[in-house]
């Protein structure tokens, strides 16, 4: 097997019987999709890795698309998949609704791949209280005046009421970073891009939580 680089795969003895879930939060405009985006091209992506695109309630911004950024619903759609437990963890944020699909993520970790969930804080902490096994990684940026600076530089149009949301928003979350296992601070997006895929990495290493899952764990991740 190769990987898209065309690189030989890693051997995959012993087999991880389960993938990793590693969920990614971090301050809106702190740049995540701007380090995800590379870490997901085929020449940096770390094999075995997936993606899970979540539903929001929130409008697309210009050029978001629909099952490719986020599933898009409106609200009555939403609370409808709530009530059928449709979504393995939701959140409010800035007045909209966010929600991982269960299925999905269930599915892939199964089957051995590793899931990275760009999700924010709240959520991040119900998966962890759901899956102790997660693995939490948390995007910082070099300050709070940098944060501010590139929230203004992404949507120049936003309503304002929107970006002080956020900001408010985004110092609590900084607040949380210490309940979370790894930081990364994204000050390069090079650098930010290594210490993530080094992460993903290592997790994938990892031995101890393979035995976990040989001692029939009853965690579903
Ligand atoms: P944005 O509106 O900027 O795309 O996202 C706002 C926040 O919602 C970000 O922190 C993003 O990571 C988070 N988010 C996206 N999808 C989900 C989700 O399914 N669940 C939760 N809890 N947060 C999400």
């Amino acid at each position: 097997m190769t990987t898209a680089a065309g690189e030989p795969d890693r051997p995959e003895f012993p087999a991880p019987a389960r993938g990793s879930l590693i969920v990614v939060s971090g301050p809106s405009g702190v740049g995540k999709d701007a380090v995800l985006a590379p870490l997901f091209s085929a020449e940096t992506c770390p094999p075995r890795l997936r993606r899970c695109i979540t539903a929001t309630t929130r409008a697309p911004r210009p050029g978001e698309i629909d099952g490719v950024d986020y599933f898009f619903l409106a609200r009555d759609e939403f609370e409808r998949r709530i009530g059928e437990h449709f979504f393995l963890e939701h959140a409010s944020y800035a007045g909209r609704f966010y929600g991982t699909p269960r299925w999905w993520v269930e599915a892939e970790v199964a089957g051995g791949n590793d899931v990275l969930l760009k999700i924010d804080v709240q959520g991040a902490l119900q998966v962890r209280s759901l899956a102790p096994a997660a693995v939490l990684v948390f995007i910082a940026p070099p300050s709070e005046e940098e944060l501010e600076r590139r929230l203004r530089g992404r949507d120049s149009g936003a309503d304002p009421g929107d970006l002080m949301r956020r900001l408010a928003i985004a110092r609590e979350e900084l607040a949380l970073a210490r309940r979370y296992d790894y930081l990364v601070v994204n000050d390069r997006i090079e650098r930010a891009v290594g210490d993530l895929r080094a992460i993903v990495i290592a997790e994938r290493c990892r031995i101890r939580k393979e035995q976990a899952a040989e001692q029939g764990s009853s965690q579903p991740f």
